[in-house]
């Protein structure tokens, strides 16, 4: 989930605490100014306007009339944001159960979702969200990207661990005498070449952008059709 998306729904939650609360607010003709203003851009199909009043009495921090998450979703609904407009959607069927005003909207609105829903769990090239998908830019869509050898640090060697990098080796023998001997597993070098990149001083590892999947999600809405764009 994006960050800000993260941080919107928490203001959502926060906002609908203080709904259940039931407290009115000092600037509840504001509110009220808000819905009309927004109600009024619905009936001339404004839905873009409507959207940006929702937000902003979301932003305010008042708290929200109870029929706000039906009218928001029916507008995110319009504007193609299947996934929010069902969420909400789904707030308003939570917190007014069948006694909200608008409970058959609702269950209209619910019935109209499950094509575009469906549409966009089945879409490839979208998130699940319903936002297109581009090409991850760190990786053009490879998934993984060659980077400088971490293990060796890019100098293709390591040092020797039976020899500690000394080239030789003690042992004792019969005599009780040590016996100096070249290290067989360096050959004498003190050095391997590299067992991660075995001496090309490249690793490849999974793109980080986008967690190897070669892909990123875009703010453009989904028209479940043609290919993935790139970047
Ligand atoms: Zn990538
Ligand atoms: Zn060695
Ligand atoms: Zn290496
Ligand atoms: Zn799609």
């Amino acid at each position: 989930m994006h960050l800000p998306l993260l941080i919107f729904s928490l203001i959502i939650s926060l906002a609908f605490c203080q709904v259940s609360l039931a407290q009115i607010g000092p600037n509840l003709g504001q509110t009220d100014q808000w819905m009309k203003a927004a109600k009024a851009a619905i009936e001339r199909n404004d839905y873009e306007t409507a959207n940006s009043i929702f937000r902003n009495l979301i932003d305010s921090g008042q708290p929200l009339p109870e029929e706000m998450p039906y009218l928001f979703a029916e507008t995110l609904f319009e504007l193609k944001q299947y996934d929010n407009s069902a969420n909400f959607l789904n707030k308003y069927l939570e917190l007014t159960g069948f006694t909200g005003s608008h409970y058959k909207g609702a269950q209209e609105l619910q019935l109209r979702l499950e094509t575009p829903l469906s549409e966009m769990q089945q879409c490839q090239l979208c998130d699940r969200r319903g936002y297109r998908y581009k090409t991850c830019f760190t990786c053009e869509g490879e998934r993984q990207i060659e980077q400088e050898c971490n293990y060796c640090k890019a100098k293709g060697v390591v040092g020797c661990s039976r020899c500690s990098g000394s080239g030789m080796v003690t042992r004792m023998n019969i005599f009780k005498i040590v016996e100096y001997f070249e290290c067989d597993r360096c050959a004498g070098k003190g050095r391997l070449t590299c067992p991660v990149c075995e001496g090309s001083l490249k690793e490849v590892s999974s793109c980080q952008t986008c967690n190897g999947s070669g892909k990123l999600s875009s703010e453009e809405i989904c028209s479940h059709e043609g290919e993935i764009h790139e970047h």
